[in-house]
């Protein structure tokens, strides 16, 4: 046996399996919040860095011990908080694998499987969420980075296209850049904006309808004097109401200006993947970069998200590292050259592994399914009297409030979100939205089944009674 793997490596390995498999087969059958929470685990853990190390299998087995009771369930076929994925078995497998294999995914001729398995997962995905074809792809930690990324492609087309190198000169002295976003963009665009330089205090915010959805009357009025680069920032799924922009309309505008338009598509992206909801996101394959998150809809294991960008060409401008002194494949795709990472372990591996477990048909089963329980919550809960679904459910997500709109209203929305994390049957969270407190609902998971979704509402339900006889 080789030195460097020995017996209690080999048992570290062996037990770390053992915990997630136990973790993983008791999800749904205790309280899904942590038994200890964070200050407790802070001094669970806490001790001086230790002069000597120990053995792998010692250190994995403290690990469980000390760390297995301040765990959130995330992957509960209850858990409906922020837009979260259950991480998928195979993909959580094949991610074990991908540590053990270790192979820094960023040249094609270095590291074969993993890019291959990469450019062969990237073309099922451009296929199933049927944008155009001939588009490149990054795999990025997530939304966050892929929006930064298809944005940094877009500053440097465009900058290009006045005869400015972006990435040689930088944005000092450069051609402002008008960026347009909608009134209810994620919170998480700003930071991707910032990133790449765009200050949040510059951008501008073309107005929202009821639902959240960009306004293309207003986007053409705050487009209507500008003359020069114009990036647009469309949205797929809102966080709130699940809303999708009208992106035909968003497209034409964005035609007519010259502009390049992209789409922050995390989780509602995955409409266009489904025959039925399809229709929500028309014209979406009409921008220039999409970015949507591996780990949410698709259930790939954290962390997980892909950018992409039909112009190939500015892509690898903004993003390519080869250029200096990596043995660049030139005919060969790069992984590293559609990611801001060098060294990056093998994101393709749990890609790949979900798409072949789940299959085209599982992955759109998935989609209407979760969309279909999300309706069903919100009928079942709207029948009970001084609760309120605030928005128009056509995707996954449901924000409800409970008792009178105002203070009172929102204290009691407070109260039953509070009463329903501590039961820990399921899981929603907090939402603020239309000025009031929601309890949010997103259905997100592949394992969730009608009497989750049915039993969920129950507790719901008690809490909210509870709540009530309280306040009377
Ligand atoms: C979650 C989300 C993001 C951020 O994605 P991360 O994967 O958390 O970086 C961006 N936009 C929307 C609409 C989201 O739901």
């Amino acid at each position: 046996m080789s030195k460097s793997f020995n017996d209690a490596d080999r048992r570290a390995f062996a037990e770390a399996a053992s915990a997630a498999t136990i973790y993983r087969e008791g999800l749904g059958t205790r309280p899904i919040g942590p038994v200890r929470g964070y200050e407790q685990k802070l001094a669970d853990f806490a001790e001086p860095l230790a002069n000597k190390g120990m053995p792998s299998d010692e250190v994995i087995r403290q690990l469980v011990d000390i760390g297995s009771d301040g765990l959130m369930d995330m992957v509960s076929p209850r858990f409906f908080g922020w837009v979260l994925g259950a991480s998928h078995s195979a993909g959580t497998a094949a991610d074990i694998l991908s540590a053990g294999w270790a192979q820094v995914a960023t040249m094609a001729i270095v590291t074969p499987t993993a890019s291959a398995v990469e450019e062969v997962a990237g073309k099922w995905l451009l296929d199933i969420l049927d944008l155009p074809r001939e588009s490149s792809i990054g795999f990025t930690t997530g939304a966050t980075v892929a929006n930064a990324t298809g944005l940094a492609a877009a500053r440097n087309e465009l900058l290009h296209r006045v005869g400015w190198d972006v990435e040689a000169k930088g944005l000092f002295g450069a051609p402002e850049i008008s960026v347009v976003v909608g009134g209810e963009v994620h919170s998480s665009v700003g930071m991707s904006l910032r990133m790449i330089g765009f200050g949040a205090d510059r951008v501008i915010v073309a107005s929202s309808d009821s639902e959240g959805r960009m306004k293309p009357d207003s986007l053409k009025a705050v487009t209507d004097d500008i003359d020069g680069p114009l990036i647009i920032i469309a949205q797929a799924g809102s966080i709130n109401a699940g809303a999708i922009d009208p992106m035909d309309e968003i497209a034409d505008i964005a035609a007519e200006k010259g502009a390049w338009l992209h789409v922050d598509g995390a989780f509602g992206l995955w409409a266009h993947a489904h025959p039925e909801y399809k229709a929500l996101a028309k014209g979406v394959d009409r921008a220039d970069s999409w970015a949507v998150d591996g780990h949410k809809w698709l259930q790939v294991p954290y962390d997980c998200g892909f950018v992409f960008v039909k112009n190939q060409a500015a892509h690898v401008r903004a993003m390519g590292h080869s250029a200096a002194y990596l043995p660049n494949s030139a005919t060969l795709r790069d992984p590293g050259d559609y990611v801001p990472e060098l060294s990056r372990r093998s994101r393709g591996l749990p890609v790949w592994a979900v798409m072949k477990a789940l299959g085209r048909d599982g992955i759109v089963d998935m989609i209407g399914r979760n969309c279909r329980l999300a309706l069903r919550m919100a009928d079942a809960l709207s029948q009970e009297q001084g609760v309120c679904v605030l928005n128009d459910v056509t995707l996954n997500q449901v924000a409800v409030t409970f008792g009178p709109k105002g203070e009172t209203g929102d204290l009691m929305t407070q109260e039953v979100l509070e009463q329903v994390q501590k039961e820990g049957f399921c899981y929603p969270s907090v939402g603020l939205w239309k000025n009031r407190q929601t309890l949010r609902i997103s259905i997100s998971g592949y394992a969730t089944t009608d009497d989750d979704a049915d039993k969920s509402v129950k507790s719901i339900i008690n809490a909210w009674r509870k709540v009530k006889d309280q306040n009377e």
